[in-house]
């Protein structure tokens, strides 16, 4: 068995993080990584470019209940100054909307940083490096953790687990600190996917007229209670730009609303079984900037001025054509009729699609499509302060897998540097101590 002073289980974000400042404390420390090379994740985020903080960070971007620790978390390690870290691995940074990226506008230059970074520090980053099982040992002086993998058994007495969620599993992600954690009588609570395309239940032969369609909008989130014949309440909005799709419809502001869609839920393996069966109604605002009058009068403006032509045009110009389409299809109006022709009853059911699109929700798009995972090892459990489990001395969790999940823009990495050094810096005060 191979000793040693601290093990990271994860070489994501978290655990390079961790790992970084574990290592100040001048023991050995070892990241085992299951995937052939680390920070596989990191390489997709923001479209393959890596927003990997916000400047309007705020605890209030974050689930309800994890107020307290993302709040200690960003006093520890904010994110003025992880772009102060970047900076000194000489990533410099640019500013969309208060969105951070690197200059480079590459992920993989940010994961190359990290390389580079605990090469010079000494971590060493184990590959193709499963970690199996986990296992308390506690012989009198000797207390500290055995840890297997397929080709070696390690025992450390600080341990952080920074393997992730169930959210795209195809990155290494696959639930095994869930797992783990539960042998060890760890608790992880509710597991489903967030920040996740959305399935609307139209026909395919009308998605398919306004795939590809790109749009600035409004949404809102409702959620039908079976006990009360129907009733409608909203559960959330978001708004901005979206894109139509053969299944439905995605983008920043659907995957907003989607952390609050519950119809899966993930289990200890990483596998999704479809649970409850509450319904949601989506309505989309086509035409968010424009009033309800001023849309009228453009109506108008068009069928007093042209109405002999055709009706297939009547919304060019205010709406992309193929959106014309699907709504002509949607509401039965035959859009080679001569304007003239169409119906006051047309008219009003054209303009309350365009305003406020009633749509049923199917599903989300489930863990292979979700960014992150709502739900995880639950915050009773761990150290509000430290991320050790209370139960468990010297073992950390941090990143994805704690049940922290932020919304779009930054926020979600920025909880991986931040938790990963709360870890690292509480394991440095530990052995600080010990001497
Ligand atoms: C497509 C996509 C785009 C995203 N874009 C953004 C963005 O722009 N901004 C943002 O803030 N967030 C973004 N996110 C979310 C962000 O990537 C995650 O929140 C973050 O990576 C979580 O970091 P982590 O260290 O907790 O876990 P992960 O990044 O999931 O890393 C966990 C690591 O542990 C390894 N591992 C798992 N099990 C084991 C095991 N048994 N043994 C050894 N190793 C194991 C995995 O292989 C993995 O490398 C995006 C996510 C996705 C999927």
């Amino acid at each position: 068995m191979r000793s040693c002073g601290c093990i990271i289980i994860g070489g994501g974000p978290s655990g390079f993080m961790a790992a970084f400042k574990a290592a100040e404390a001048g023991k050995e420390v070892i990241v085992l990584e299951k995937n052939k090379k680390p920070l596989k994740k990191l390489y997709a985020t923001g479209n393959g470019k890596c927003n990997f903080t916000n400047e309007n960070m705020s605890e209030a971007a974050f689930n309800k209940n994890a107020e307290n620790i993302v709040k200690y978390a960003l006093e520890r390690f904010s994110y003025k100054d992880t772009i102060a870290f970047f900076k000194g691995l000489g990533i410099e940074t640019y500013n969309r909307e208060g969105y951070i990226y690197p200059k480079s506008e590459e992920a993989a230059s940010v994961a190359n940083a990290l390389v580079r970074e605990a090469k010079k520090r000494k971590i060493k980053i184990k590959c193709d490096s499963a970690v199996l099982d986990i296992e308390f040992k506690d012989k009198g002086k000797v207390k500290g953790y055995i840890v297997y993998t397929d080709d070696e058994t390690y025992f450390t007495k600080y341990l952080v687990i920074a393997t992730g969620g169930l959210a795209s599993p195809v990155h290494g992600s696959t639930g095994d600190g869930f797992r783990m954690l539960s042998e060890l009588g760890v608790k992880s609570g509710y597991l489903s996917p967030a920040l996740c395309p959305v399935e609307l239940d139209l026909s395919k032969k009308l998605l398919k007229l306004w795939d590809g369609v790109r749009f600035r909008g409004d949404i809102k989130l409702n959620k039908m209670d079976a006990s009360e014949n129907g009733a409608l309440t909203c559960l959330c909005s978001a708004e901005g730009e979206m894109v139509l799709t053969k299944y439905g419809i995605s983008g920043i502001p659907v995957f907003e609303v989607s952390r609050h869609i519950e119809n899966f839920e993930g289990d200890m393996s990483g596998k999704e079984k479809p649970c409850h069966n509450d319904e949601y109604v989506l309505y989309i605002d086509f035409c968010k900037d424009l009033d309800k009058t001023y849309l009228e009068s453009y109506i108008s403006n068009i069928l007093n001025n042209y109405p002999d032509e055709k009706t297939e045009f009547l919304l060019n110009g205010l709406v992309n054509q193929k959106l014309a389409y699907f709504m002509f299809k949607y509401l039965g109006i035959d859009e080679n009729k001569v304007l003239k022709d169409v119906t006051e009853a047309e008219i009003n059911n054209l303009l309350k699609a365009l305003t406020c699109f009633e749509v049923k929700v199917l599903q989300t798009l489930g863990f292979d499509r979700a960014q992150v995972t709502h739900g995880g090892v639950e915050l009773s459990e761990i150290n509000l302060e430290t991320l050790e489990l209370n139960n468990c001395p010297n073992l950390f969790v941090t990143g994805e897998l704690v049940d922290v999940d932020g919304i779009c823009g930054g926020y979600n990495l920025q909880w991986a540097w931040s938790s990963g050094y709360m870890a690292g810096n509480a394991i440095v005060e530990k052995i600080q101590k010990e001497k």
